[in-house]
């Protein structure tokens, strides 16, 4: 059969790749132009002969993969997109193949209920209380929802619609009144000004809420910004606090925070996209202490839980307020049809939606709770390890003890130099780190992301970006 044929050839190329990467066989990255790589894949001519397969199709993927950005690779110290586990990335296959688009139960019911175990999985870590799996009892006992998407950006997308219209829900039909703002430190992602944008609050209505030399919230100012806003005649859709941030991988003090919002009554949410992965590491679990008292929180499977892009998800302690974020009457409650199982559709921004729960699933469950915890626990620990050197090291500089898997530091010298670092690293290929800014300071920063990656390549990131610096006269 074509399709077995294929298969071999694909995933004898995709576990040669991996162990390719993993020895450092080639280069984490390597960015030819667009035009290159349209002549190396030869997509042209491929379109128009088709039948792409066996070892013409074998052939096409060895070029594919000699121009992509390796991740299992130990020098993947860049983004926080995760390295996903093999097993996990079968589930993308599986996803892919069967195509059950499981919004509606009908449309894929094994992957409707493994997305609802997943989020009853993350609402149980959380400490909030799961929901029932007979339809007829939801909304019996206060409980708590979710929703699988298509990203953080889109979840915390979903979060804030859910806060805006359980502020007013009238805003659905009537459109935006104006008088609502969302408070925001100006280290949170940029995917929530672009909610702003988009469901029409406006950017300059996302207040930022103070925060210190490291962009996190002063915990003691945020009662008296609130009170302040109100002052003026705004509601406040939320207050959105980072777990952790995401150029800094530092965490807002979510205890203190929450209970204000408690106490004032405003909607708290927690962007966990990077840092909520704590949940399942015993070590790390304190840095989300009082978690429980946010209103919904997200989670991106595909940053630290080793589940391929994209997955995300939503979760809020109270499912009504999921339950009526696009429609006064919830899906369950006006079907007519029997109902085995449950819709997501009425929870959704998206329609056609991918059976997401399954490859976050299966990442998890090759690894085990306890493995997930080592993973977590083994990069972040990587991560302090390299700022314990780093900071010793007389021409370079950190300005915190990482938090997380995420540490910025500097070369000493200015901000163009490290630029010019991490463009030349890049170029050699050995290593791909990122930068970010901390106020007017350009940082290197790095992200321990791949399990292959140990102490010993950190030391030889920081020679080779002395051997950078010494080639140079910045
Ligand atoms: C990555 C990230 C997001 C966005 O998630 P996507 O899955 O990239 O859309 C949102 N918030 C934080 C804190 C992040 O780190």
């Amino acid at each position: 059969m074509d399709f077995f044929e294929d298969g071999k050839q694909v995933l004898s190329q995709l576990t040669h790749y991996l162990d390719e990467s993993v020895n450092k066989g080639k280069p984490v990255i390597r960015q030819k132009s667009i035009a290159q790589i349209h002549q190396s894949l030869d997509l042209e001519t491929h379109l128009q002969q088709g039948g792409l397969k066996g070892e013409g199709l074998g052939r096409f993927l060895e070029s594919y993969l000699a121009n992509t950005t390796r991740l299992h690779h130990p020098g993947y110290l860049a983004h926080q997109v995760g390295v996903p586990h093999p097993t996990g990335a079968l589930g993308s296959l599986i996803d892919g193949f069967t195509n059950n688009v499981m919004a509606i139960y009908e449309m894929g019911p094994a992957a409707a209920a493994i997305e609802f175990f997943m989020v009853n999985y993350l609402l149980a870590r959380i400490g909030w209380e799961k929901m029932p799996t007979k339809m007829e009892d939801r909304l019996s006992y206060a409980h708590g929802a979710g929703i699988l998407t298509h990203g953080g950006s889109m979840a915390n997308m979903t979060a804030l619609l859910t806060a805006r219209n359980h502020l007013d829900n009238r805003v659905r039909e009537q459109g935006n009144p104006g008088d609502m703002v969302i408070l925001a430190p100006d280290t949170s992602h940029y995917s929530v000004a672009k909610t702003a944008s988009i469901i029409g609050i406006g950017v300059k209505n996302v207040i930022p809420l103070k925060t210190d030399d490291l962009g996190r919230i002063r915990v003691e100012t945020v009662a008296k910004t609130i009170e302040e806003t109100l002052g003026e005649n705004r509601r406040i859709i939320a207050v959105v606090a980072n777990a952790c941030a995401t150029g800094t991988g530092l965490y807002d003090p979510i205890d203190e925070i929450g209970d204000i919002c408690n106490e004032k009554q405003i909607w708290l949410h927690i962007d966990g996209a990077h840092g909520a992965s704590a949940l399942f590491s015993k070590k790390r679990k304190k840095l989300l202490a009082g978690i429980q008292r946010a209103d919904s929180l997200i989670i991106d499977a595909h940053k630290m839980l080793r589940t391929p892009a994209v997955c995300a998800a939503l979760l809020v302690k109270k499912a009504h307020s999921l339950d009526h974020i696009f429609d006064h009457q919830a899906s369950y409650i006006f079907h007519e049809k029997k109902q085995p199982g449950f819709d997501f559709i009425a929870q959704t921004i998206e329609c056609t939606k991918a059976g997401l729960g399954l490859k976050f699933f299966l990442s998890f469950a090759a690894l085990g709770e306890k493995g997930m915890a080592d993973y977590i626990d083994d990069q972040t620990e990587l991560a302090l390890k390299a700022y314990e050197y780093i900071r010793t090291q007389p021409d370079f500089n950190t300005p915190y003890r990482p938090e997380s898997n995420i540490l910025c530091f500097r070369y000493e010298g200015p901000n163009e130099i490290q630029l010019f670092i991490r463009d030349n690293l890049i170029d050699q290929g050995n290593f791909y780190i990122s930068s970010t800014d901390i106020g007017k300071l350009r940082y290197l920063r790095i992200v321990c992301m791949s399990p292959a990656t140990t102490f010993r390549d950190i030391k030889l990131l920081i020679e080779a970006i002395r051997k950078i610096t010494a080639s140079c006269q910045v």
